[in-house]
């Protein structure tokens, strides 16, 4: 065989790189073991998830693998991750799991690497749970607010109980010398009740690797807590802020937070890895226990008729459903934003935030985020204290850093 003649090398690889899909979000449970008051999935627009499987079901699974692996080829993409979501994912046990992971893989090319994660609420998350993600290598990432007050002021039971003391538990036993390869990370909304050193700290106290900071969702018709988008307050930038400089001064820092990790990368003119900053094009796609493809999740915020892209796997290919506007279907790049926004001197760092915040009743997403204030000074006060500190690193003046 010449040496470009293996399987991979005649793969279709085009020249160009047409819009693919990086990321699917597989919901392979759609119920919870948590009834969260904030939850986008059973407390926002779309309920279409009442209607649908509790559990994929193999048959599904299967068609998904092969829509992924068709896809794949197609762009010539080498890489995938694919994140066992919900619902609660763990809701699905052991052996579901076990069977899911199993079918991708068996399904991937050989010179695709699938990488493999779950979000979980952790509260199922026991040694029987980690022993599968050391088989398949599945990296864990858990929801938690903070410290307990933090926590338990919206992640409870039905009953309103609290879940802090379970998920404690959890991440004590994934941050255990034999457990912590599996550990990705932990994902925290931001709520301005919450002192935010504490809530830094509670979560430091579980020494994760990586944190991600969310802003909770909302728009412009439904704005989101203690946030007035007429009013030139910025008790989110305070917030993060307050967080930023605790984590920025430290030496050696313990742990990566995304957010603003990502604002600072995009400064220095690298990528984001988080879609709440940036111009990247949409590249998750999320399949729903029923087979139904969807775009990004957040979406779920605005209205239910923006989700519904009316593919599914059985009926239809994941090239066909990235064409909807909830998908790379809709215009991007600094171009396609609000005049605002390409007027903005942070444009190229905010990118207009995550999409979801600047929806509109009415008038869709032609609009600045709804936490437009928040990230101008947010971005601004990370500029700032980055440029100090490359001008004191070279002794000297140097050009302040982008956008
Ligand atoms: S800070 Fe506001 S105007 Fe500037 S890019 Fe972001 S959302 Fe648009």
């Amino acid at each position: 065989m010449p040496a470009d003649a293996s399987p991979s090398a005649t793969r279709h690889r085009p020249a160009a790189v047409a819009p693919h899909i990086r990321q699917v979000v597989l919901k392979i449970h759609s119920r919870c073991n948590l009834a969260c008051d904030y939850c986008y999935v059973y407390r926002h627009a779309d309920q279409d998830w009442r209607s649908r499987p509790r559990i994929m079901a193999p048959g599904t699974v299967r068609r998904v693998a092969d829509r992924l692996a068709a896809h794949l080829a197609r762009h010539g993409v080498d890489r995938v991750r694919v994140v066992l979501h919900g619902g609660e994912p763990l809701l699905a046990g052991v052996a579901v799991l076990d069977r899911t992971v199993r079918m991708l893989r068996a399904a991937m090319p050989s010179d695709v690497t699938l990488d493999v994660a779950m979000q979980t609420n952790g509260l199922l998350l026991d040694e029987a749970a980690l022993e599968l993600c050391h088989t398949h290598g599945i990296d864990v990432g858990v929801s938690v607010d903070g410290d307990r007050t933090a926590n338990d002021r919206h992640r409870r039971h039905a009953d309103g109980r609290g879940s802090y003391a379970e998920v404690a538990t959890a991440l004590r036993l994934l941050a255990r010398p034999e457990h912590r390869a599996r550990y990705a990370g932990l994902l925290c909304t931001v709520d301005l009740a919450n002192d935010p050193i504490a809530v830094y700290e509670g979560l430091r106290e579980f020494d994760p690797p990586r944190l991600d900071l969310l802003l909770p969702h909302g728009n412009w018709s439904a704005p989101p807590p203690g946030c007035h988008p007429d009013d030139p307050a910025t008790p989110y930038a305070d917030w993060l802020i307050a967080v930023f400089d605790r984590w920025y001064s430290e030496t050696p820092r313990r742990t990566g937070i995304r957010l603003f990790e990502s604002l600072i990368a995009l400064l220095l003119g690298g990528r984001s890895g988080t879609q709440a900053l940036g111009v990247a094009e949409p590249d998750v796609m999320t399949i729903e226990t029923d087979g139904t493809i969807e775009g990004t999740d957040t979406l779920k915020t605005t209205t239910a008729s923006v989700m519904r892209t009316g593919f599914d796997v059985f009926r239809h290919s994941f090239d066909e459903a990235l064409r909807h506007p909830s998908l790379a279907g809709r215009p991007t790049g600094i171009a396609a934003l609000a005049p605002q926004c390409r007027a903005c001197p942070v444009v190229g760092v905010c990118g207009g935030g995550l999409y979801a915040h600047r929806f509109r009743d009415g008038v869709g997403f032609d609009h600045p985020s709804v936490y437009c204030a928040d990230l101008f000074r947010l971005i601004r006060h990370v500029q700032e204290r980055v440029t100090a500190d490359l001008e004191a690193l070279r002794g000297r003046s140097v050009p302040a850093v982008g956008p």
